[in-house]
């Protein structure tokens, strides 16, 4: 596939346009050879991934934490190292922040709810001024130690938990750092908030309207859309691997 056409694709499908606020520069930040065949993806652009996805043979990194964040005032440092590596090997870079928290079907945390048997009932958590999150039900009741032991087992990650409400129910859920969305909680009215970092700012907030904490993983629960898009660049007969550089926090 050329680059230009798969890159239009990316930009259609995760609809970058919706986000003009974000911070990340969405879409191609470099651009390497003309021809794609086989398509690397990882959570974060780092020297690691990118040495990897040269050993490994891909044209292409898609990355969900790309390089490129504000304006870009000098390169130099790590900076100047991660971007010869992509510059020597001819490797794209193509990040997607964002849009890919909050796509409808491919996005985090969309593919969160997915995997923790939430039933989808609407946004939630507003981020620079639009939900980027989702909310969704348990068919039933759990403990908040059993829907803690079912995260764990289904985003293979170790969670903090902590309980005010007595039970999960009701569950909001933004990846990565996402703990201000304990503000929309009073709103939607969820008994339970999920997200990656542990943030010590969201203790009492959490502990006075009665919503319980789990803290995931930032890099855990930042992974399924990444997957997510690889399964779908697999589709079109793209061929695709998956760097996991696993950070643990
Ligand atoms: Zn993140």
């Amino acid at each position: 596939m050329k680059l230009k056409e798969l890159v239009a694709e990316l930009n259609e499908l995760l609809r970058l346009e919706d986000f003009p606020g974000d911070e990340s520069a969405n879409g191609l930040q470099v651009e390497g050879r003309e021809r794609v065949r086989k398509v690397a993806l990882a959570v974060d652009a780092c020297s690691y991934v990118f040495k990897e996805a040269a050993r490994q043979g891909a044209d292409f990194i898609f990355v969900h934490h790309g390089l490129i964040w504000g304006g870009v005032k000098s390169i130099v440092g790590t900076l100047r190292e991660r971007l010869r590596l992509l510059l020597e090997k001819e490797l794209s870079l193509y990040a997607c922040h964002l849009p890919l928290d909050a796509h409808p079907e491919l996005g985090n945390n969309a593919q969160l709810l997915k995997l923790l048997n939430l039933e989808r009932r609407g946004e939630f958590g507003e981020y620079h001024g639009r939900r980027i999150g989702y909310w969704g039900e348990l068919e039933q009741r759990m403990s908040v130690g059993s829907f803690a032991a079912l995260v764990e087992e289904r985003l293979a990650t170790r969670c903090r938990s902590i309980d005010f409400s007595g039970y999960v129910k009701r569950v909001g859920v933004v990846s990565g750092g996402g703990w201000s969305a304990i503000f929309d909680a009073e709103k939607i009215r969820v008994d339970t908030l999920l997200t990656g970092e542990p943030s010590h700012s969201a203790y009492s907030l959490a502990e006075e309207l009665g919503v319980n904490l789990i803290f995931a993983g930032h890099y855990a629960t930042e992974k399924p859309g990444v997957l997510a898009v690889g399964e779908y660049l697999k589709s079109l007969g793209l061929e695709t691997v998956f760097i996991d550089h696993d950070t643990g926090l």
